[in-house]
């Protein structure tokens, strides 16, 4: 839990006696703080006239997404999709191509159906009451007081994980940073601490801090406005703030998957909606059974899933990623038939096709099979598809 010392000077006297931090001392700090942000803010896109849409869109693509990738991607999507009518409007094949990459999809699959909803009932703008932001698919705290502050000015505080480790430092919080006690905490905080009227400034300002300086790496101190307030400083214990919860465990998962080529055509099929890839397009294929070999699952799972009777023509590839808590070996072959292909029986997606390369390059497919794709290009394996 929260952790102040009766010695700890850059604390209140009633902070000490009350064992949890008080905002006083670092608040004279935090004065500091929006000068700072004035001169070192980063000229990021969606600060330039902070339009709801922009600022909606940024804050959902830059959770679990580094920042360079975020501005590629909001650069990308706003250029196709310039408001909330165009989402509302697109095709959802359209907006998971957006975010192909970016991993996560029902962060997509939650953009589009809150653009039809905010047509639907608040005029194709995003809304600014907490509670028609709170009702919108995939907004929660987090993402309607980034819209509330940041695009319209309300004084709302905001934690995000660099805001959190901002603070576990300046007040040195000694709890983990993911215990619901924790985070409780750190919006309190944030609450005492926000400035009347300066919330768009602070809370980014705050955000900005914690990439740019409080790193989790290497805080550098001695450029830090925060400096003369914060506790882990004055105690040299920085890199043990925040302190890290419990690790998920890792688990392996062995798949198997191919790529069935018949008349210079590629044959793939979309996932149902449901899961995590749901609406994005795949190779057939699945998890290595026990006892099995890479080779005979990806023969029974294209049985299973499209009734083709396929046989292993040739190993391709291994590719390896990680996703969630798995790490994966996706194994990986050429297949074939030995007669023309009937209709396939789906059983686990709901459409297919027989893809030329420019189909393939305009569907979604995720992380680990845009990998083989790109491998297959990269080899010159696609140049005799079909265009
Ligand atoms: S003084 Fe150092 S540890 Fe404290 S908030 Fe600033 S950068 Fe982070």
């Amino acid at each position: 839990m929260p952790r102040t010392t009766a010695s700890a000077p850059a604390l209140s006297a009633s902070a000490s006696a009350a064992a949890t931090p008080t905002p006083e001392a670092p608040a004279a700090a935090l004065a500091a703080l929006l000068p700072w942000f004035a001169a070192h803010q980063r000229p990021l896109p969606w600060r330039r006239g902070y339009r709801p849409y922009h600022v909606w869109i940024s804050e959902v693509m830059l959770q679990q997404t580094q920042m360079d990738r975020a501005v590629d991607y909001f650069l990308r999507w706003t250029a196709r999709l310039p408001d909330v009518a165009a989402v509302a409007a697109a095709r959802e094949d359209e907006v998971l191509k957006l975010w192909e990459g970016l991993g996560y999809y029902s962060r997509a699959r939650n953009l589009h159906a809150a653009a039809r909803a905010m047509v639907e009932g608040h005029g194709a703008r995003v809304p600014e009451a907490m509670d028609a932001l709170l009702a919108l698919p995939g907004v929660g705290r987090y993402t309607a007081a980034a819209v509330r502050s940041i695009a319209y000015g309300h004084d709302e505080p905001l934690v995000d994980a660099n805001v959190a480790r901002v603070f576990c430092r300046l007040f040195d919080l000694d709890a983990p940073v993911g215990e619901a006690a924790t985070q409780r905490e750190l919006w309190r905080l944030a609450g005492a601490l926000l400035p009347p009227g300066r919330a768009r400034e602070h809370n980014q300002a705050l955000m900005e801090l914690g990439a740019l300086v409080c790193t989790p790496r290497g805080p550098r101190c001695a450029a830090c406005p925060l400096a003369p307030a914060c506790e882990a400083r004055r105690l040299d214990i920085a890199p043990h703030r925040p302190v890290p919860g419990k690790k998920k465990d890792i688990t392996p998962l062995a798949l198997a998957t191919g790529v069935l080529v018949h008349r210079g055509r590629v044959f793939v099929q979309k996932r149902a909606p449901g899961d995590v890839w749901g609406g994005l397009w795949e190779f057939p294929g699945g998890c290595v059974e026990p006892g099995e070999t890479p080779a005979q699952a990806v023969v029974r799972e294209f049985m299973e899933e499209t009734g083709f009777a396929v046989r292993v023509a040739a190993p391709l590839t291994v590719i390896r990623h990680g996703y969630t808590r798995f790490r994966v070996t996706l194994h990986c072959f050429a297949l074939a038939l030995d007669a023309d292909p009937p209709a396939p029986v789906l059983t686990e997606a709901v459409d297919w096709q027989w893809a030329g390369a420019r189909e393939l390059a305009a569907l979604a497919f995720p992380a680990g099979h845009r990998k083989l794709l790109d491998w297959l290009a990269a080899g010159g394996h696609l140049e005799d598809l079909a265009p």
